[in-house]
């Protein structure tokens, strides 16, 4: 049984099939965790219901492009591929719409502590994973409720949090900007303070306990008749009966070789890294009118956010990260200073994207060898270890624990 993939989704999935007592060997040209696992806020998320395509997020697409410093970006020489998808991203975001895409997401990442804390413990990763909950900061009455009907959705999802007037803030976080005026603490989230070091360990216990990782890019697939036989790899072909493709961004191509033409897109985030802190913040903490995290890390503090649309060849515009840098003394005070360039460090990702906020899972048109987990978005930390467990069902046989209907790739 393959993998092609060794990001959060391919781990979780590889490490769950082998609990199912699967043989499995695990595909990516990179090492484990360089993809988009590498970069990302860390959060594990279980309120991050709310589908990006939506009413608010469309009112305000206007404001965000004409300001360059904006949380969006359209590289618009890119506008002729990405039209189709922005289409189907305005169709997907209808009210009636949202509350269903909810509803599937919330069934994907709700029992997240509860499937990824197995994983930690037996790989041994219980120091990378913090259950602290996280906190969203806004500074004025206007903001709050420009962001009600995303929290009215949580609350009618059984999510629970705890309002921060601008004392309570201060109490909980003594570093945060006195203009922080309303806050929501979300107890029931946690962070990882190492993404890729806990896609990593993951993975080497995959390995460590009969796996196998192959250092190599999968090309193709080989077919007998409607059975898969084999990976095409660059470095050689792999025999398999059974392959779940789980290699984010890039999984549009191997997917339309299994016959199923999926609107996947990146949506480029960006990082700073903080490596000399003067503070860091008391947990993850989301800058609700600039868009983007603040997260306490082993390494540092970690800016990460922005939503660039450039398709998966076009150079980082670093200018991105600037911003997160530029921002983040509005925020914490103590941390908004010119760092030198050896304080710190950028980077650029690539979140797989449908065009409403659900990923694909499930067996290709083509073969039912072939099993697709990619499409996570922005949720994909959270949603994987679920993940996991919903692939492995499905290739071992069991009745699936979740509707998978929503997340057919060929819904759109
Ligand atoms: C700035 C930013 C902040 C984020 N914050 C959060 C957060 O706080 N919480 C959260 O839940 N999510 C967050 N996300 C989203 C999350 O990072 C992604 O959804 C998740 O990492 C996707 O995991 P993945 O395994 O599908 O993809 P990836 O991590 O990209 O892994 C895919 C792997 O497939 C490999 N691959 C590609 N092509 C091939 C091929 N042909 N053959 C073999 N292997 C191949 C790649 O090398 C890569 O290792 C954030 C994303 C960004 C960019």
């Amino acid at each position: 049984m393959a993998v092609i993939g060794a990001g959060m989704v391919g781990a979780c999935v590889a490490r769950y099939l082998q609990r199912d007592g699967h043989d499995v060997v695990m595909i990516d040209p990179l090492d484990p965790g360089e993809g988009a696992s590498f970069g990302n806020a860390g959060c594990f998320n279980p309120s991050s219901l709310v589908p990006i395509a939506g009413p608010d997020t469309f009112r305000q697409v206007p404001k965000y492009l004409m300001d360059p410093l904006g949380p969006l970006s359209i590289r618009w020489s890119y506008l002729p591929q990405l039209a189709p998808w922005l289409i189907r991203y305005g169709l997907a975001g209808t009210p009636e719409k949202i509350k269903l895409q909810a509803t599937a997401l919330k069934a994907l990442i709700a029992p997240c502590f509860d499937v990824l804390m197995p994983l930690v413990d037996d790989a041994g990763a219980q120091d990378l994973v913090k259950r602290e909950g996280i906190l969203i900061v806004y500074r004025s009455a206007e903001s709050v409720a420009a962001d009600a009907r995303g929290w009215a959705l949580r609350r009618e999802n059984g999510i629970v949090w705890e309002e921060f007037d601008q004392a309570q803030l201060r109490a909980f976080d003594p570093n945060l900007t006195p203009d922080a005026k309303f806050g929501k603490y979300v107890p029931n989230n946690g962070h990882t303070v190492n993404p890729s070091e806990l896609v990593k360990t993951i993975v080497d216990n995959v390995v460590k306990s009969g796996g196998r990782l192959v250092k190599a890019e999968a090309r193709g697939f080989a077919f007998d008749g409607d059975r898969l036989v084999a990976i095409e790899t660059s470095a050689g072909r792999i025999e398999t009966d059974t392959a779940v493709l789980a290699a984010g961004a890039h999984s549009k191509v191997l997917a339309a070789q299994a016959g199923d033409k999926v609107p996947l897109e990146t949506e480029r985030g960006y990082h700073v890294m903080i490596r000399t802190p003067a503070i860091k913040p008391r947990v993850p903490t989301t800058d609700s009118e600039n868009k983007f995290v603040a997260t306490p890390m082993q390494l540092g503090v970690r800016l990460a956010g922005t939503v660039e649309l450039a398709g998966l060849r076009a150079a980082p515009n670093w200018k991105r990260a600037e911003i997160l840098l530029k921002r983040i003394g509005s925020l914490y005070p103590a941390l908004g200073k010119d760092y030198s360039p050896n304080e710190i460090t950028c980077w650029m990702g690539h979140r797989p994207s449908l065009p409403d906020s659900l990923p694909v899972l499930g067996r290709s048109k083509r073969s039912a060898g072939v099993v697709y987990a990619f499409g996570h978005q922005h949720v994909g930390m959270t949603a994987a270890p679920y993940t996991g467990v919903v692939i492995s069902d499905l290739v071992s046989g069991r009745p699936s624990p979740i509707d998978l209907t929503p997340f057919r790739a060929d819904r759109f």
